[in-house]
């Protein structure tokens, strides 16, 4: 039987670490999230991030700028953040409008406040595999399932689908840290199916519903889904549209076809409910990790 490898199980386990630690050190840590603008799906991911906070017993605040702030103002803001000693986490919430300077925003928080590891001074920490760094999210939210199931690392194959900044070089690089061997594929790789098929762990953060299907798996493989992607649903549309009313006609999948390759793969991450739940939880794990650094 294909094993589901269960993200918000996990998530509940580290919601209870978290909890259970916190709890016991008598002040709590403390994240501001900051958003430019108004995106619907940025929301959606803020709400999870404060709902996981309050659970835990974590303060989240949000501060939302609007679009039109200036990049000076902006990272003057980040700067007031970073001196002030109640804030253990900063978050700019991606994406950010495109006049902006993505890479001067983020390298602006501290890296000892910069709970989603992206800043060039912690990404230079992962490349170096120095331990002191704090690793990307969703990276270490991916790692920590495949622990959670006791699924080995050293010495397999893992190949990585996508080579963004935010999740394909650095899961890429975290894996190699855990002695794996690894292959990176993009947009421009030739003969997809022939490198997906040799993998031990395929790892999928490309951004395309059902890129991945039954002719890019074989057996015994785990999939790691790392993708979200909003659809249509024609089945859901005809069948709960009202006369009048507003269809509910999309519906969240990920990069892989979950139903058809779940047949053919040892273990498979839902989504929803895979690497999502354990980007939240991930996330917090390191603002934990920065809040002892600071107190
Ligand atoms: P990006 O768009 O930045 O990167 C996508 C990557 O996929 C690129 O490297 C691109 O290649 C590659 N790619 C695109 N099409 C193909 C293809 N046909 N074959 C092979 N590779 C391809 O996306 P992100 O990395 O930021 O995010 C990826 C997905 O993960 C998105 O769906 C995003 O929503 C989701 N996500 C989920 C998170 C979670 O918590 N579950 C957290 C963060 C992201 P190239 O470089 O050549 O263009």
């Amino acid at each position: 039987m294909t094993k589901i490898l269960d993200g918000k199980v996990v998530n509940e386990k580290i919601a209870e670490q978290l909890r259970t630690e916190i709890a016991k050190r008598g002040t709590r840590p403390k994240l501001v999230i900051i958003q430019v603008g108004d995106v619907p799906e940025s929301n959606a991911y803020i709400g999870r991030k404060k709902a996981f906070g309050q659970k835990i017993g974590a303060e989240v605040k949000l501060k939302r700028f609007p679009e039109t702030i200036s990049q000076k103002e902006l990272v003057g803001q980040i700067i007031v953040y970073n001196r002030d000693p109640q804030y253990h986490g900063i978050i700019v919430q991606m994406p950010i409008p495109k006049s902006l300077d993505k890479d001067q925003i983020i390298d602006s928080i501290s890296p000892q406040k910069d709970v989603d590891g992206l800043t060039s001074i912690n990404l230079k920490l992962l490349w170096e595999n120095r331990k002191e760094g704090h690793i990307p999210a969703t990276t270490k939210g991916i790692l920590t399932l495949l622990d959670y199931y006791k699924i080995p690392i050293a010495g397999k194959h893992v190949v990585v689908v996508g080579r963004s900044f935010l999740v394909g070089k650095p899961t890429a690089l975290a894996f190699l840290n855990r002695d794996a061997t690894v292959t990176i594929t993009h947009s421009k790789s030739k003969n997809l199916p022939s490198i997906t098929k040799t993998a031990n762990i395929l790892v999928v953060a490309a951004g395309k519903a059902k890129l991945i299907g039954r002719n890019h798996v074989s057996s015994g493989q785990v999939v790691v889904d790392v993708g979200i992607n909003v659809v249509n649903n024609q089945k859901l549309e005809t069948r709960n549209q009202k006369p009048g009313t507003e269809p509910h006609d999309r519906k969240i999948v990920g990069d892989v076809d979950f139903e058809s390759v779940r047949k053919i793969v040892t273990a498979i991450t839902p989504v929803p409910g895979g690497i999502g739940p354990m980007t939240v939880a991930s996330l917090f794990e390191n603002l934990l990790e920065t809040y002892k650094s600071q107190t």
